[in-house]
């Protein structure tokens, strides 16, 4: 279980499972961020609508319970200023939903920091605040009037970013969702999707429409292991700070940060003075595996800890308080999506490739949006119908993403070590073959 869960006491107490056969208007697998945010805003949209949300363990169970907590308006997609502006304003939706409905997830919106710490970070950096919308470059000075970084060569600031606590997100959006009517089952796991039909092990419910929301658990349905890569990630958090070794860092509010590196790395301060630090640890299990309890090899944990100690020397004697990963979904040219079939009643969301946060609650609306037909210019949007090839089979996928870290690992190694100036051709190679457009 994540930080982030044991915070809040645990998952609240479990939910019914469904028993028997049911019908609804509209059925959803998977209670992370996309099937409830969908489920929410069908709910207010049309409080007649009977939806029911089926979840294999409890809500929030999923990468929704144990991320990094940047809701940021990035998304993997090729620029588009209308998905750009939709983003942007999702993050503030999300805010104020959580306003709304009293949700209190630790919300604080004061942007995010990318910071260069090598000669090539440095470089990229650079070149990434000229073109990148909404962000601005940061001089040493003024990003240590903010936050104290060694060995900070530049940092990128962009204000579009708030830091959340996951879990009481998901928590507080769950039970939103069934204050405005709707029925989420829990530990009912859906083994089969099927035209106006889910079967479950207790029964089976016939829905007008069907939303596949299962993101990074997808390759686990019949006839989708090459959809999405489920990706690893790991995040360890640190104890509380003590107010000395903050007054070194400074980092008085709340902006999310992250290196610049091939393999980088993402960090919060969490609301009771932790630092949370995650990156991807073993990214690819073969074979899709993953493992469901989320336990985090020493080798990971010690590499995390090693680069929150080089980021933040004063840091270094705070003790790690906990380590877990979870699996995020990963298209094989790194491009989210989302769709509604109004033929078939199927729609699905996902493939965020580690941006799901604040991408969720737009996928939430515009599948709301396409479901009932009330015609949104959220449906215009490039994503939106979105759907990438397949990966390889086995082993060519295990081997290729084995190699791609590799080769970033090798690249961040080499470029630190020899002070590169620039980005090695080795990682500019790895970009090729991800299929990755960074
Ligand atoms: C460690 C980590 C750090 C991350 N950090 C960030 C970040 O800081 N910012 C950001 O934007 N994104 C981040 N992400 C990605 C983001 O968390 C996800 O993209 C997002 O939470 C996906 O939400 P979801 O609802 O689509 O999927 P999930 O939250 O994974 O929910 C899917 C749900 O479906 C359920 N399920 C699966 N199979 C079945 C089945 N057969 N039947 C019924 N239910 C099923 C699962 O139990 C799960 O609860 C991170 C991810 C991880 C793992």
């Amino acid at each position: 279980m994540s930080f982030w869960w044991d915070a809040l006491g645990g998952p609240p107490a479990a939910r019914p499972s469904l028993s028997g056969d049911r019908s609804c208007d509209v059925a959803i697998v998977g209670a992370g961020y996309t099937g409830l945010w969908t489920a929410y805003y069908l709910a207010r949209h049309d409080p007649s609508l009977r939806i029911i949300v089926l979840e294999s363990r409890y809500a929030g169970y999923g990468a929704s319970g144990r991320n990094g907590g940047w809701l940021s308006a990035e998304i993997d997609f090729p620029h588009d200023a209308r998905l750009r502006q939709a983003m942007t304003d999702s993050v503030d939706e999300v805010l104020k939903v959580c306003a709304a409905e009293g949700i209190e997830a630790d919300a604080v919106k004061s942007g995010c920091l990318r910071v260069a710490v090598t000669p090539a970070q440095e470089t990229r950096l650079r070149a990434f605040a000229v073109v990148a919308a909404d962000w601005r470059l940061l001089e040493p000075a003024e990003l240590a009037t903010r936050v104290r970084v060694a060995g900070a060569r530049a940092a990128a600031f962009t204000p579009q970013c708030a830091r959340v606590q996951p879990a009481a997100l998901v928590a507080g959006l769950a039970r939103a969702a069934e204050r405005a009517g709707v029925l989420l089952f829990e530990q009912t796991p859906v083994t089969g999707i099927s035209r106006g039909a889910v079967s479950t092990p207790h029964g089976t419910v016939r829905a007008e429409a069907v939303v596949r929301a299962t993101e990074g658990f997808t390759a686990t349905l019949p006839g989708q292991r090459r959809r999405w890569l489920p990706m690893n990630s790991s995040v360890i958090v640190t104890e509380p700070l003590p107010a000395s070794v903050w007054s070194e860092i400074g980092w008085a509010d709340a902006e999310t940060m992250s290196d610049f590196a091939h393999a980088y790395c993402y960090l919060q301060r969490t609301a009771d003075g932790r630092i949370a630090i995650g990156g991807r640890g073993n990214p690819y299990r073969y074979s899709n595996g993953f493992d469901p309890n989320g336990h985090t090899p020493d080798s990971t944990v010690a590499a995390l800890t090693g680069m929150l100690r080089r980021l933040f020397p004063a840091a270094a004697e705070v003790p790690v308080a906990r380590a877990w990963s979870g699996v995020l979904g990963v298209p094989r040219d790194w491009r989210a999506g989302v769709a509604f079939d109004q033929a078939t009643g199927f729609g699905w969301a996902g493939g965020y490739a580690g941006h799901g946060v604040t991408t969720a609650n737009l996928a939430g609306r515009t599948l709301a949006g396409l479901i009932t037909g009330s015609g949104s210019e959220l449906a215009d949007l490039p994503w939106v119908g979105h759907v990438g090839r397949r990966w390889e089979p086995e082993p060519l996928r295990w081997l290729g993403v084995q190699a791609m870290y590799a080769a970033y690992r090798h690249a961040d190694r080499t470029e630190t070590a020899r002070g590169l100036g620039h980005s090695t051709r080795l990682s500019r190679l790895a970009d090729l073959v991800s299929g990755r457009d960074r």
